[in-house]
């Protein structure tokens, strides 16, 4: 089963999509852990990757579209659940004709939906903890316009087929509206 999970940034994706991982036996593709773990090694990707991430802007298509693409091809026969691709309408155009070639398809798509100053506040007290680059103020508010830019046509780029959630509650709350939406 092939899984597509999208939302703002701080809308929650990242904590369902490692509940729904484990509940169905996933791969959790990351881009944002898969693109960090390139930067700590200092691979090309993450050399490439790194000046865009820190100023909360994408990185090139080109780049997550090769990255993404090899991983695809390594796990064609296992589930997967991708969290933070596609990004933009040419990511969800490459995605395509990547699954194509693989013969296979995406099964379900996620769109957790939750209000923006919910989500600066959010942002700004996980900001706190996670001592992540791209966790300052000017650079959430930065990654917020982004998404509406190039992120949030997304969601007529998939609406013939996407499962609207209301991220607004506790993990559980949110967790039981996507189970009952897909099962
Ligand atoms: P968030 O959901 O809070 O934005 P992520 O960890 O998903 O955080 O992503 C962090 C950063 O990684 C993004 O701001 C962007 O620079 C980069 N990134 C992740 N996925 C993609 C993608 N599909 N295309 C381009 N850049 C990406």
């Amino acid at each position: 089963m092939k899984f597509l999970i999208m939302g703002p940034p701080g809308a929650g994706k990242g904590t369902q999509a490692k509940i729904l991982a484990e509940k169905f036996n996933l791969e959790h593709l990351s881009t944002g852990d898969i693109l960090r773990s390139e930067i700590n090694n200092k691979s090309d990707v993450g050399l490439k990757a790194q000046k865009f991430m820190d100023a909360g802007n994408l990185v090139p298509d080109d780049v997550l579209l090769s990255m993404m693409k090899n991983k695809l091809t390594q796990l064609r026969n296992s589930g997967i659940i991708l969290d933070g691709f596609p990004r933009t309408v040419p990511q969800a155009e490459g995605l395509s004709k990547i699954f194509s070639s693989l013969e296979s398809k995406i099964d379900y798509v996620i769109n957790i939906e939750v209000e923006e100053n919910a989500l600066i506040k959010r942002l700004i007290e996980r900001a706190k903890k996670s001592g992540r680059a791209d966790d300052t103020e000017d650079v959430i508010i930065k990654r917020q316009h982004v998404y509406k830019e190039l992120t949030e046509p997304l969601i007529e780029y998939y609406s013939s087929e996407i499962i609207q959630v209301d991220g607004d509650g506790t993990i559980e709350e949110v967790t039981h509206r996507i189970l009952k939406r897909i099962i």
